[in-house]
């Protein structure tokens, strides 16, 4: 189960890296073997034991290099010097393979998501609360990177420790098997004792993760209002308990992962003592004796790492498994993405709007219906209505934003459906809150579009027409100044030019305004208008809560919850 969604992150590289990085690792684990190997002829020829010279070993060993007798162990020394040089310029590799391996994982996997999620239908957003994308960008794939970390040691450990098993085996048959068989039942019952509630604390660790963020991103995106009602307590209330619920568990896993290299280390000292009363008590000589004892310290030396390695990664297999399965499930979720190629789009007679009916979702109590006029290109449109009514919701749908369970948008006569990026890069579309980049003023206007499409004159004087002029003089470096946070130092005004300057730049051939101009004063909104004026032979589709902002509209609707009431001009609607 848990491998196939492992699987569904690999492209075929990533597989294939992989792959190679389990044969390295599987050499490593040779190499290991044959490095403990080689102590036996060498205690061997130390402790003088008797036939040592017929070692299989010894005896290849000095009729391939032709060493005379006396100076074998000299050189069976500087050749274990070597061989150890070797070993560990090999694992040096590996350790960098690795770690290139699982940082060039993270590093796309969360390019890919971070891609992914911008390309989401609007939809898609409104459902969802943005810190558990922030999460899953970053705790959530760190996780991740540490469960495939924590895999390969498994993998490594787990190879070394059975290429011991094996070497042992032949050295010690039934110690060997019954140490093992006492160790394996003693794991298990450890592992089952804590591996449930490591899930638990791991489902346990995200959400807290996510709240906290929210909470976050809730208190820096309100502290206006924060600090006008003197409410720093309640967020940080808020803030505080999620992270003291997190820091609970950070510390139940803390602590769990190191129990394993304590056990584990009490256990080998229990089978050291266990193996020497048994060598004690059987007749062997005291050569052999020492050479079995030489093996199984170094073994310990080796095994009792590995098994507490082997232990410790199970346990952060366990732990980090929710994370794992959530991004799984997103990645799956994600709709293929829309092809963002440019397409052409013909706009030249009319839209014809025909939204029979919309829902947010299936138990939402609010719905879109019978919604049903023209647009004639060039025209300007008002919409009208109460806050509630709808308005926002209308302009989604027909910028393709949200898309009607029944009806259809046609522009001549052609469905926006069909090519829904080139209808959408016909639009401008200006909302009542303009969101300021930390960035320059020129960044600010251009939001990513293609610099290379940007003319200087046409900015500047698309800057002039706007009355952005004075706001550029202001700037010491004009238009590369930057703005600051949230754009904290220009006014109401000056920022909502700054949107409309971002939905001109790319001329497009219709405009939205939604409530656009609504939270200016009526002074500052007239001069804007006055400005838009200027851009006539543009389509205009504004939605307004005041039907003095509608004063230029050829044509006003008024909706009321979710419908049109009403249609007329503006002197109708004014005289009401
Ligand atoms: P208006 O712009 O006229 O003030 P909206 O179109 O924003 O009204 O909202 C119309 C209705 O749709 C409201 O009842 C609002 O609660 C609901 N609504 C708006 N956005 C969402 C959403 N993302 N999910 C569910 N309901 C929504
Ligand atoms: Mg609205």
């Amino acid at each position: 189960m848990m491998k196939h969604k492992l699987f569904y992150f690999f492209d075929y590289d990533q597989k294939r890296n992989g792959l190679i990085l389990v044969a390295l690792m599987f050499v490593a684990s040779l190499l290991e073997l044959v490095s403990l190997g080689l102590i036996l002829p060498i205690a061997g020829l130390f402790l003088e034991t008797p036939n040592i010279q017929n070692n299989i070993f010894i005896k290849n060993f000095s009729y391939l290099f032709d060493i005379p007798h006396g100076n074998l162990i000299l050189y069976l020394l500087l050749f274990f010097l070597i061989f150890y040089i070797i070993k560990i310029l090999f694992l040096v590799f590996v350790n960098w393979s690795e770690q290139k391996f699982l940082t060039s994982f993270a590093e796309k996997t969360s390019s890919k998501f971070f891609l992914n999620y911008i390309s989401q239908s609007f939809s898609f957003f409104a459902k969802r609360n943005s810190a558990e994308f922030l999460r899953n960008l970053t705790t959530e794939i760190q996780q991740f990177s540490a469960y495939l970390n924590s895999f390969s040691k498994l993998l490594l450990e787990s190879l070394i420790t059975i290429v011991l098993f094996i070497f042992l085996i032949f050295l010690s048959p039934i110690t060997t098997i019954s140490l093992f068989i006492i160790f394996f039942i003693f794991s298990i019952i450890y592992l089952k004792l804590f591996t449930g509630k490591l899930r638990d604390w791991g489902e346990q660790r995200q959400e807290n993760t996510k709240k906290r963020i929210q909470f976050m991103q809730e208190g820096f995106g309100s502290v206006k209002d924060i600090k006008l009602l003197g409410r720093e307590k309640f967020f940080f209330d808020k803030f505080k308990f999620h992270n003291i619920n997190l820091a609970e568990v950070l510390f139940k896993i803390g602590f769990v992962n190191r129990l394993p290299r304590l056990i584990t280390e009490l256990f080998f000292a229990f089978v050291i003592i266990f193996v020497f009363l048994v060598l004690y008590k059987s007749e062997s000589n005291i050569g052999e004796i020492i050479t079995l004892m030489t093996i199984y310290v170094i073994a310990a030396f080796k095994i009792i790492p590995s098994s507490n390695r082997i232990i410790a990664s199970i346990q952060t297999l366990k732990f980090n498994s929710p994370a794992i399965n959530t991004l799984y499930f997103e990645a799956k979720n994600f709709k293929i993405l829309n092809d963002i190629k440019k397409q052409n789009f013909a706009f030249n007679e009319n839209i014809i709007i025909n939204v029979e009916n919309f829902r947010y979702s299936k138990d939402s109590k609010f719905d879109l219906k019978n919604i049903k006029f023209e647009i004639k290109k060039g025209e300007k449109i008002g919409i009208i209505g109460p806050s509630g009514s709808g308005k926002s919701t209308l302009i989604d749908i027909l910028s393709g934003i949200l898309k009607p369970e029944k009806g259809d948008i046609k522009v001549d006569k052609k469905t926006i459906y069909s090519n829904l990026r080139g209808w959408q890069n016909l639009i401008g579309y200006i909302p009542q809150k303009i969101f300021i980049l930390d960035d320059s003023l020129r960044n600010n206007i251009i939001f990513g579009f293609d610099k290379n499409k940007i003319d200087e004159k046409i900015l500047s004087k698309l800057l002039n027409k706007i009355n952005l002029s004075q706001l550029l003089e202001r700037l010491p470096k004009g238009l590369d100044n930057k703005l600051g946070e949230k754009g904290l130092n220009i006014s109401a005004g000056e920022i909502q030019r700054i949107g409309i300057a971002r939905a001109l730049i790319y001329n497009p051939t219709i405009l939205f305004l939604d409530e656009a101009t609504s939270s200016l004063d009526t002074f500052t909104e007239r001069q804007i208008l006055k400005e838009l004026n200027q851009f006539e032979d543009k389509t205009f589709i504004s939605v307004a809560h005041r039907i003095n902002t509608l004063k230029n509209c050829d044509k006003i609707y008024r909706l009321d919850k979710g419908t049109i009431i009403d249609s007329g001009n503006f002197e109708k609607f004014n005289n009401f």
